[in-house]
């Protein structure tokens, strides 16, 4: 066995792994990576199918993010939010606040100039402050305690209760999971967690009330819905309102379920909820760690924004940033609001309204230089033209996929898809959990080097937005040959 391989095993807890099949076999030990690609120490090459868990977007060894590192570093590679400002933190939360505001969407530039030229600083930006953290489990976790602290102060008369979706992943530390529905992940944990409330999600694939006939082309029609799961969760936010408790927030992945299994929600879905509960007083925290920075791509005839939330017209009153935020390369978040939430944390030092919550690497320069250098990159004409192709591509790809008796359906938005396998589509029959299903076609893919992770059966392709064609041609080939090598009887 390979040193570094017996180091792993001997030292390393690897997440959301079962460390006993683990120690089975030698594992991938990454050494380098260029653009789309990586290597393993032995020097063979993979391409990077799922972004290496969904952060990275131009590639690795970007020769743009390396040099603003580079930078950096030769000038100081970390200091303290704790009392200090630094430069990149600074220059960077203006250009998150100014991708964070289209015009279109900004209530006090429509009044004032309905005709922003783009990248044109807003005067009265919606969302005005960026409250930097380090993962996307801290960032959705700020987003709670600024709207529960919020919520707490501004109807001091109920306490703060809190909806989200079913499948809701928003990451792993107590807060983030108790806002989270999977199962799975979260039931041992329980007795640790607060109570919050779920509503139906628009999972068409496996909808309870989709009774079309099991044809291929229901899979993506679904004409006999009617809209089922928002009536859901109109009637849980007219309950809590009734109890004259509404929620203090809603929090959403927008557009794309992620971890839930890659659950692509219909057009006009999350205009409608957010619609009803900003009518019902209740916030919306958009959790985009997952669909930030361009991932949902473009929609047709909707004007372009890196937010998934802005797609769908609605501007949220927190925006969680994190995995895509810094092209991939560093753990770095951000947690935006408006200066509404801002404004209730004023006050005299010894009123103590401060929002206590901070951690040792808020602000980190280097993390904020490589988010510059991304942000950059995305505005680039390049660059979009080329995520604008890749969009098509996936999905005339993808396309081929259809015609595979394991394959019950193909969601795709923008730059990431999921890919639901099951027993056999016209029954959509779903594997047991136990027959790793997902995990041995990932298997199979990576020892013909393409490497993706599984959501239980659900294959999860996203590029990094550098991805050529005929890598991107690649990567669906070879799902396919695994999926008919794995799973044909
Ligand atoms: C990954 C993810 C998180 C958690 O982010 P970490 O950086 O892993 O803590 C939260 N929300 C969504 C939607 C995610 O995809």
């Amino acid at each position: 066995m390979h040193p570094i391989a017996k180091a792993d095993r001997l030292y390393v807890w690897h997440p959301f792994t079962q460390m006993r099949d683990w120690a089975k076999k030698e594992p991938i030990i990454i050494a380098g990576g260029k653009g789309s690609l990586l290597f393993d120490i032995h020097g063979k090459e993979y391409l990077d199918a799922n972004s290496s868990i969904w952060t990275n977007i131009h590639g690795h060894n970007h020769p743009k993010i390396n040099a603003a590192i580079n930078r950096q570093l030769q000038q100081v590679a970390h200091t303290s939010a704790l009392g200090l400002a630094n430069v990149p933190a600074s220059l960077l939360a203006a250009e998150l606040v100014d991708a964070a505001n289209p015009p279109d969407l900004n209530a006090s530039s429509r009044v004032s100039s309905p005709a922003l030229p783009q990248g044109h600083r807003l005067k009265n930006p919606l969302l005005s402050k960026v409250f930097y953290s380090d993962d996307g489990s801290t960032a959705t976790e700020v987003a709670l305690k600024l709207a529960y602290e919020f919520s707490r102060r501004t109807r001091p008369e109920s306490k703060p209760r809190f909806l989200s979706l079913s499948g809701a992943y928003h990451g792993d530390t107590i807060g983030a999971v108790s806002m989270g529905h999977i199962d799975l992940f979260h039931k041992a944990y329980d007795g640790l967690l607060f109570k919050t409330d779920q509503v139906r999600a628009p999972y068409c694939y496996r909808c309870p009330s989709n009774k079309a006939a099991p044809e291929r082309a229901d899979a993506r029609t679904y004409r006999q819905c009617r809209n089922e799961c928002l009536d859901d969760v109109e009637m849980k936010l007219d309950r809590q309102a009734r109890r004259k408790t509404p929620y203090a927030a809603f929090m959403f992945e927008p557009v794309m379920q992620g971890a839930a299994g890659m659950i692509a929600q219909p057009q006009g879905y999350l205009r409608q909820v957010a619609g009803m509960a900003r009518s019902h007083g209740t916030l919306l925290i958009a959790d985009e760690v997952m669909t930030g920075f361009g991932r949902t791509g473009f929609r047709e005839g909707v004007a372009p924004s890196l937010f998934a939330s802005h797609q769908e017209g609605v501007q949220p009153d927190f925006l969680c940033l994190a995995k895509a935020m810094t092209g991939g390369y560093l753990p770095m978040a951000a947690t935006l609001t408006t200066r509404t939430v801002f404004d209730q944390f004023l006050g005299k030092y010894e009123d103590f309204k401060t929002f206590f919550h901070g951690h040792s690497f808020t602000g980190n320069q280097l993390g904020a230089a490589a988010s510059l250098a991304s942000m950059e990159l995305l505005r680039s004409t390049p660059v979009q033209n080329r995520r604008i192709q890749l969009q098509r591509v996936m999905s005339d790809e993808l396309a081929s996929l259809w015609s595979l008796p394991n394959v019950g359906d193909i969601r795709q938005e923008g730059l990431v898809a999921g890919i639901e396998l099951v027993k056999d589509w016209r029954t959509r029959t779903p594997f047991d959990l136990s027959q790793r299903a997902g995990l041995k076609v990932c298997e199979e893919m990576a020892s013909r080097g393409i490497l993706t992770r599984p959501i239980g059966s659900i294959l999860v392709l996203m590029p990094p937005y550098c991805t050529t064609p005929s890598q991107l041609r690649q990567m669906v080939t070879v799902m396919g040959e695994a999926i008919q090598k794995v799973l044909k009887r």
